[in-house]
């Protein structure tokens, strides 16, 4: 995959990203945070990313900007009691290639060929204006297969050849949905777990940007500093006047 070069989010785009997102519904957290990670590419491009294509940027955007190593933490569907446990955002993105671009890839089924492409932010979006679970799916499937070669009107799917196209679906861009498999140290029940790098990550921006926040009010009262002052402050360095006006 070309990806793009993508810089950590400075102390003062943190918080831009964090005050634009609140409220917002996670799609539009996601493009946020692509805006950031390739800030290059037009903002209608990004949105016809495939998703796997998108979150492996949100993932890039949280190593540089964070760290690699991702402590996350899940209940047990038997028990209910807490497993932790580490990812690392490399490991991820090594694990899958996502696919480039909204290629459509043609599938023989029986003697119909049809043609699929993953799921972007734009068919997302659509599913989550649906009414119920079932007609995001079918919002979803009718924006991402269609029947005959290079055609643009709407041809439906034979229905029993439905399972198989969603399958392959599944396949064409394996970042879409990272599945982790875990297992509770209580009572040793297994399961798969769906991880989600855009709430992750935007969990953990919005723990650091009251955390910021809290340091430049700390530091605009002991020092008179303005807000821009302080986040230009590189992080040890905000981080050792914090201690000192602290002691
Ligand atoms: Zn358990």
């Amino acid at each position: 995959m070309t990806q793009e070069f993508v810089q950590a989010l400075s102390a003062a785009a943190m918080l831009e990203v964090w005050e634009e997102g609140a409220g917002r519904h996670p799609i539009d957290r996601a493009l946020l945070f692509l805006q950031h990670a390739c800030p290059e590419q037009p903002f209608e491009a990004l949105c016809e990313w495939p998703v796997g294509r998108r979150d492996a940027h949100v993932l890039a955007l949280r190593r540089h900007t964070i760290g690699d190593r991702i402590e996350a933490y899940a209940e047990c569907p038997a028990c209910r009691s807490g497993v932790e446990f580490e990812l690392s955002c490399a490991t991820l993105l090594a694990s899958a290639v996502p696919v480039e671009a909204a290629i459509w890839t043609t599938v023989e089924q029986g003697s119909r060929i049809y043609e699929l492409r993953g799921p972007n932010s734009r068919d997302l979006a659509l599913a989550a204006e649906a009414a119920d679970q079932e007609q995001a799916r079918r919002t979803i499937l009718s924006r991402c297969i269609r029947r005959g070669v290079g055609r643009d009107e709407v041809v439906a799917w034979v229905e029993s050849d439905e399972d198989v196209l969603v399958e392959r679906l599944g396949k064409l861009d394996p970042l879409a949905e990272v599945l982790i498999d875990l297992r509770c140290d209580l009572c040793g029940q297994p399961w798969q777990m769906l991880f989600d790098i855009v709430t992750f990550f935007w969990n953990e921006l919005q723990t650091r940007s009251r955390r910021l926040l809290q340091e430049v009010d700390l530091l605009a009262r002991t020092y008179g500093w303005t807000e821009g002052e302080v986040l230009r402050l590189s992080e040890p360095r905000r981080r050792m006047y914090v201690e000192m006006a602290l002691a």
